[in-house]
């Protein structure tokens, strides 16, 4: 089967996600995500991306835009990237 790519780059906008140690989870999610689908498109594997710029995306305008870029179906994989902060060892 021929697979079909939906990349999601979670937060953005208003939204900013976890943040610890400089970063912020929703700049590193799209940066992550930005390359992936560049190098999907380089594969020649058909990708769409839900965003590619800093933008507020509410709950139900995300899942339309996922429906939106190749329907739903089996052959769609949906790759929504986050970073969680995590904890710290100080040893
Ligand atoms: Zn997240």
């Amino acid at each position: 089967m021929d697979y079909k790519i939906v990349i999601d780059a979670g937060h953005g906008g208003d939204d900013p996600g976890a943040s610890g140690n400089g970063i912020i989870e929703k700049d590193l999610n799209l940066k992550i995500s930005n390359y992936m689908y560049d190098r999907f498109r380089e594969l020649g594997i058909p990708v769409k991306i839900i965003r590619s710029t800093d933008e507020t995306i509410s709950p139900t305008e995300r899942v339309d835009r996922v429906l939106d870029a190749f329907g739903n179906s089996d052959d769609v994989v949906v790759v929504s990237n986050h970073i969680n902060a995590g904890g710290v060892n100080t040893y």
